[in-house]
């Protein structure tokens, strides 16, 4: 496991370990587990989840298990499998015990076994429907199923049979036999096991009858020895179920301890729902940066630390609620802005010819790394006649306000030089496709020793030394803050600007993440960049911090 940067506060779930292990309470051990079902990839969900298990581990030097709940063979695949481990790993986090649930099929088989023979399980050859109909609801006690008082030598031959695959699919079930009556749905027989023919990614066709998520978590806590079970809020009430299933077998008892999942604003983070985006195709896969997976994050660009920092900083607690997405922003921008070097890059181009500038003439142009860190230094950014500016950067008109270049202005070219602008050059549609200008050789690295002062800077990149690029903005994968069940018609349909033509400074060929000065922090697309053969950048975020704004106004 790597240090943290960061020391957790307390919260409720640490103060009840720090208590345990005063009392002396499971040998006074700490070991948790992340157990995540691989059928899908893993969110920043998951990663408060992680952060919360690992680290309360090695904060009690103790043991975190990665714990693959595959008990579901229709849904998982080894893919998910890679990819899980892969993202746990990135975070920066290492397992003491690599762990799957399927492993423990033989011993859930000989427990269930246990149950029937103490009459605490039935088979049961109601249908699916029928179980569910006969489940009363929450003002209505449910139905006994007509098979719950069979013999339990019966139960154990039908039980047997199940196994042995004689029966179809659904046909029947083992149910564990608890309180139709009870105020706690999830107490009125649950289902424990399912007939389901299917191939399971690691066990094969070995099996044709699959344990219930209820079952198989609280039973592979136990055989693993977890002292802690940390889960969300929506397992609440599946903790008398948790409970009763390891009392009645009598073994090793986990303490379920819940909290709240995250939620962040502008997107969604339920592996369902990120499942319909990547098959319909509103993503480019699950990678896509605009997703809240931790691959689409690491190849937005976000890293580890900041994801890390993030959950550290919402906290753990007992209540829903929902985060601003300005938070995670604000955690990668803040580390960037200390660590990223400065770059110049171009994303609209339009070319200024500096007319008073000799035409072969190439500068290499002092410019400083990064203003927040010294350490890092200055390079050389070539400079020559011909450079380009962001169209945005000029108005032919310009409104009061408006500060940059327009026709006789003079402003700073930055680090280089301040220039003039001296005519607009148009094609025959009116659209402007060149500037002429004149410079001040007095002014090279950027000051006037006459106390001229100018009201802009502009960032520039030569045209014949800088490099073609593409660069993609990023924006909310849903412009709506709190995506609701129809959530694939609030998607946000500028969530991805791609620019093809954008000139970048040529020392940015080595370079992977960065800020573009004046325009927000980049990161390199590595995968697309070897299919385009040319670099592409995607924006991680703007230098805008909305997070300070929401502070200041209070929400
Ligand atoms: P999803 O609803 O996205 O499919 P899940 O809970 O079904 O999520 P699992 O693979 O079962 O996904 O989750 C593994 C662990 O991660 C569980 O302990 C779960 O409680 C936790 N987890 C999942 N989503 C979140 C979240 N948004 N916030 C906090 N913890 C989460
Ligand atoms: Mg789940």
């Amino acid at each position: 496991m790597l240090p943290n940067n960061h020391s957790n506060p307390s919260d409720f779930i640490r103060e009840t370990i720090a208590d345990d292990l005063k009392s002396g309470k499971n040998e006074s051990r700490v070991h948790t587990r992340f157990p995540p079902e691989p059928n899908g990839y893993l969110h920043i969900g998951h990663a408060k989840s992680i952060c919360l298990n690992f680290e309360i581990a090695r904060e009690n030097k103790g043991l975190c298990n990665l714990r693959f709940d595959d008990t579901n063979p229709v849904t998982e695949e080894a893919e998910y499998v890679e990819a899980i481990r892969k993202d746990v790993e990135w975070l920066g986090f290492q397992w003491d015990n690599e762990c799957y649930a399927s492993d423990y099929f033989e011993q859930l088989y000989d427990y269930a076994v246990r149950l029937i023979k103490n009459g605490k399980a039935y088979v049961c050859d109601l249908s699916p429907e029928e179980v569910r109909e006969q489940r009363g609801t929450l003002t209505e006690p449910g139905k006994e199923s007509p098979y719950r008082n069979r013999p339990a030598d019966e139960n154990f031959l039908l039980f047997e049979r199940m196994r042995a695959g004689e029966f179809a699919s659904g046909s029947r079930t083992l149910r564990a036999k608890i309180d139709m009556s009870s105020g706690n749905m999830n107490m009125r027989d649950p289902v424990i096991y399912r007939i389901q023919h299917a191939s399971h990614h690691r066990t094969g066709d070995k099996w044709c009858i699959y344990p219930m998520y209820d079952f198989a978590h609280c039973v592979s806590d136990s055989i693993e020895g977890i002292t802690h079970s940390l889960c969300s809020l929506e397992f609440e009430d599946h903790r008398p179920l948790y409970d009763w299933f390891l009392d009645e077998l009598g073994i090793h008892h986990p303490q379920q301890i819940e909290f709240a999942r995250l939620n962040i604003t502008n997107t969604v983070l339920s592996k369902r729902k990120l499942i319909k985006l990547v098959e319909e195709g509103h993503v480019t896969g699950w990678d896509d940066p605009r997703m809240p997976t931790l691959s689409g994050l690491r190849r937005r660009g976000y890293t580890p630390e900041a994801i890390r920092n993030f959950c550290g900083r919402i906290g753990i607690a007992k209540r829903n609620s929902t985060v601003d997405m300005a938070l995670l922003e604000y955690c990668i921008r803040e580390e960037l802005n200390k660590a990223a070097p400065r770059y110049m890059a171009v994303l609209n181009p339009l070319k200024i010819v500096i007319e008073n500038y000799p035409a072969d003439l190439i500068e290499e142009i002092d410019a400083v790394n990064n203003p927040e860190d010294e350490k890092m230094g200055i390079r050389k950014v070539p400079f020559s006649r011909e450079v380009y500016i962001e169209r945005d950067d000029f108005m032919e008109d310009p409104p009061k306000k408006f500060f940059r270049l327009a026709p006789g202005r003079e402003v700073r070219l930055r680090y280089a030089y301040y220039i003039t602008c001296t005519d607009v050059i148009k094609d025959g549609n009116g659209e402007i496709t060149e500037l002429r200008c004149t410079y001040d050789p007095a002014t090279k690295g950027g000051d006037s020793p006459d106390g001229r002062k100018v009201k802009s800077t502009l960032h520039w990149v030569s045209a014949p030394k800088s490099l073609e690029a593409e660069v993609r903005l990023y924006d909310h994968l849903f412009s709506v803050s709190e995506p609701g069940d129809d959530f694939v018609s609030q998607l946000n349909p500028d969530s991805l600007i791609t620019l093809a033509s954008c000139r970048i400074e040529p020392a940015l060929e080595k370079i992977f993440r960065c800020q573009f000065e004046r325009l927000g922090y980049f990161c390199l697309d590595k995968i697309d960049s070897s299919l385009k053969n040319k670099p592409v950048f995607n924006r991680i975020v703007t230098l805008k911090d909305a997070w300070a704004k929401i502070q200041k106004t209070g929400g």
